[in-house]
Order: C-alpha cells, then sequence, then structure tokens
C-alpha cells in the first residue's frame, strides 16, 4: 500500500544518491531573481566539489517563476521542485524543503541573493569541524532605517523574552546537519519559526558574520501583517512571559487601586480637599478596561495556536514535483 505523509497527504516517491549537500529556496515570485541566483550558486557550489542537489519551495508564485523552475529541472538533474498547492508562507516553505531534502548537510536561503552563496562555503568548513548547526549573522543589512530600527528591536526582545538562548541578529540563512534536519523533521508543530526552533535543537552551534546584501530584483514579498505573524510566532512560541504579563498588571492596577481606596479613607475622614470629578473615573476606566482587553488578546493569541495545533490540518499540500526520482526511498515518509 502507498505510504501517505501525514503533515503534507501526498503519496510516496523518490531516492537517488545521496547528496552531501542539499540547499532549500523558497520562492515566491522570484522571476527577476532566479536566473542569476541559479547561475551564481551553481557557480559556488561547483567550486567546491561537493556533490549538491537544489531544492526549490514553489510557495503558490503567480509569475513566471514555475515556468524558469521547470526549465531548470529539466537541464540540471541536481535541481528539485517542489511546488504547493497555494502560497503557505516563508517558514512552511522552508519545512517542505527540509522535508525534500536528503543531503547530509542543509542549507537554507533566502532566493532573492540578499544571501550571499559564496557564505556556504564557510558553512560548510564549519560543518566539517563538527558544528551541528551554522548559522549567518547579519553584520550590516541594506535595508531602509524603518526595517532595519523593527528587525534590531524584535531580536532584542525576542532574546530576553525567550526561554532558549538564541542569537541576535540571526536570520534563517543558515546549514544544518542531517541529525538536526531529521529532529525538525518530526517536529509535529504548525507554527514554525525555524530560526527559534534551530536553537532549541541545541549542539554544537556557531554563527558567522556576513554582510546582508540588498534584495537583487523585485520587491520583499514579506507583507507588513507577514512580518507581524513572523514575530508574533517568535514571541509567543517561545515565551510564556506574555501570559504573565497579565498576572502583573493585574498586580499592578490592583494595587494602584487599593491605594487609591486608602487616599479616598484619608482625605474623607481627615477632610483633606481633594479633586472629585469624572476625568479621573473616567481614565481608571479606560486605563483597566484597556489592560484587560490587550491582555485578553495576548491570551487570544495562544489560544488561537492551540487551536491550530489540534485541528492537525497538514501543514502544506504539495501540486507537483520535479526532478526527483520516481523511486526516492528518502521520501517514502512524504
Ligand atoms: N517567500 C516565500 N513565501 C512567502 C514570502 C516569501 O517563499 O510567502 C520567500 C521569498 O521568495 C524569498 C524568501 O522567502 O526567497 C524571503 O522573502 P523576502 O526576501 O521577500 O523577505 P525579506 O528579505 O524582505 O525579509
Ligand atoms: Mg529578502
Amino acid at each position: 500500500m502507498e505510504k501517505v505523509c501525514p503533515r503534507c497527504m501526498s503519496a510516496s516517491f523518490a531516492n537517488g544518491d545521496t547528496p552531501r549537500l542539499s540547499v532549500i529556496l523558497p520562492i515566491f515570485n522570484e522571476e527577476q531573481s532566479l536566473p542569476s541566483l541559479y547561475q551564481r550558486l551553481s557557480q559556488v557550489l561547483q567550486s567546491s566539489k561537493d556533490e549538491y542537489e537544489l531544492i526549490f519551495v514553489n510557495d503558490g508564485s503567480a509569475d513566471r517563476s514555475a515556468e524558469l523552475l521547470e526549465d531548470l529541472a529539466k537541464h540540471d538533474p541536481r535541481v528539485r521542485v517542489v511546488a504547493l498547492s497555494r502560497n503557505f508562507g516563508h517558514q512552511v516553505a522552508l519545512s517542505a524543503g527540509l522535508d525534500h531534502s536528503r543531503g547530509r548537510a542543509v542549507a537554507i536561503m533566502d532566493a532573492d541573493l540578499q544571501d550571499p552563496p559564496e557564505v556556504l562555503l564557510g558553512f560548510l568548513e564549519k560543518w566539517r569541524q563538527g558544528y551541528a548547526v551554522v548559522y549567518a549573522v547579519r553584520k550590516h543589512r541594506k535595508e531602509g532605517f524603518l526595517k532595519r530600527s523593527a528587525y534590531a528591536l524584535f531580536y532584542r526582545t525576542f532574546q530576553s523574552m525567550a526561554e532558549i538562548e538564541v542569537p541576535l541578529d540571526a536570520g534563517d540563512f543558515c546549514l544544518l546537519d542531517r541529525r538536526v534536519v531529521d529532529i525538525l523533521v518530526a517536529l509535529p508543530e504548525h507554527h514554525r519559526f525555524l530560526r527559534g526552533l534551530r536553537s532549541w535543537v541545541g549542539f554544537k552551534q556557531i554563527g558567522i558574520e556576513y554582510d546582508r546584501d540588498e534584495r537583487y530584483g523585485g520587491q520583499s514579498k514579506y507583507s507588513l501583517r507577514k512580518l507581524v505573524q513572523l514575530a508574533l510566532s517568535g514571541y509567543v512560541g517561545f515565551s510564556l512571559l506574555p501570559l504573565r504579563a497579565a498576572t502583573w498588571c493585574g498586580f499592578l492596577s490592583a494595587g494602584i487601586g487599593f491605594l487609591l481606596i486608602l487616599w479616598a479613607l484619608i482625605t474623607r475622614f481627615m477632610e483633606i480637599p481633594s479633586p472629585h470629578g469624572w476625568t479621573s473615573t473616567i481614565a481608571a476606566i479606560l486605563f483597566v478596561g484597556g489592560v484587560q482587553l490587550l491582555m485578553l488578546g495576548i491570551i487570544g493569541e495562544y489560544l488561537g495556536r492551540v487551536y491550530d495545533e489540534v485541528r492537525q490540518r497538514p501543514l502544506y499540500l504539495v501540486q507537483s514535483r520535479s526532478g526527483f526520482a520516481s523511486d526516492d526511498a528518502h521520501l517514502t515518509r512524504l
């Protein structure tokens, strides 16, 4: 009987020789960057003499990316394409790539050449020295002031809130040993904040600094909404601090309320003239009401995620695959 992957609900297939390196590239409308990406990446990887495969995950692109990818797969046996049935988002596309990878080391990078392929050689060197996770740390970013500040703020607050040790300014660009990939693939959670999960795994990890380039072509595919969701996945997925904040706010406003009652009694009995008016009453009601709604919202964020997990829908659906052998034993679990 054909096995069916519990995560993507697709039938079994595929395997050839195990390549040493798999490179996962999520693609969402990247027709402008794709040709240069393929060329630069191939040049770098061919210089390293290791056998490799390029896994392009087409995350529901609406431009000519699918066509370009099919063309690459036709001409280069090292190119594999997994086309998802719609846009599932960057983190899910990366998970699909990890599921389909076979390499003893697996690299993850953006397809817009913001992550320079040359850094992969440094990754491989560290991996050969025995590191299970090698991640890239952004020394400089060539993005607008607002975006840079938002990222800086996120990484700093995330680091101080997270229950695990996470490096500052390290994005998804990294290389993972097969051991780590197998663990990540086996994790059942739907909300995947890979850079957090990667730290959670542990083992020997090291960062390599690099300068993040500008996007090669086109616009960023991360809308503000997607970025906020990603940040929330980080906070909610790796910290219970926001939930505890409700308790602390409760103590604080109850404390202030108690002091105000004391003050009211003192002014009443000692006949100290005190202001009485509705402004302070309204302010207090709005303040406490606002805090309560905020806390409900935070609880809602956690609850929504619990709901997503218990629904157990597949993480993604595959529309088609190219470049995989039809008897690929490695992918029988997919
Ligand atoms: N991406 C994706 N699905 C999405 C959004 C982005 O696969 O829904 C891909 C995109 O094609 C790129 C990578 O994720 O290869 C990073 O996206 P982008 O460069 O737009 O993000 P930014 O660098 O602006 O944060
Ligand atoms: Mg980018």
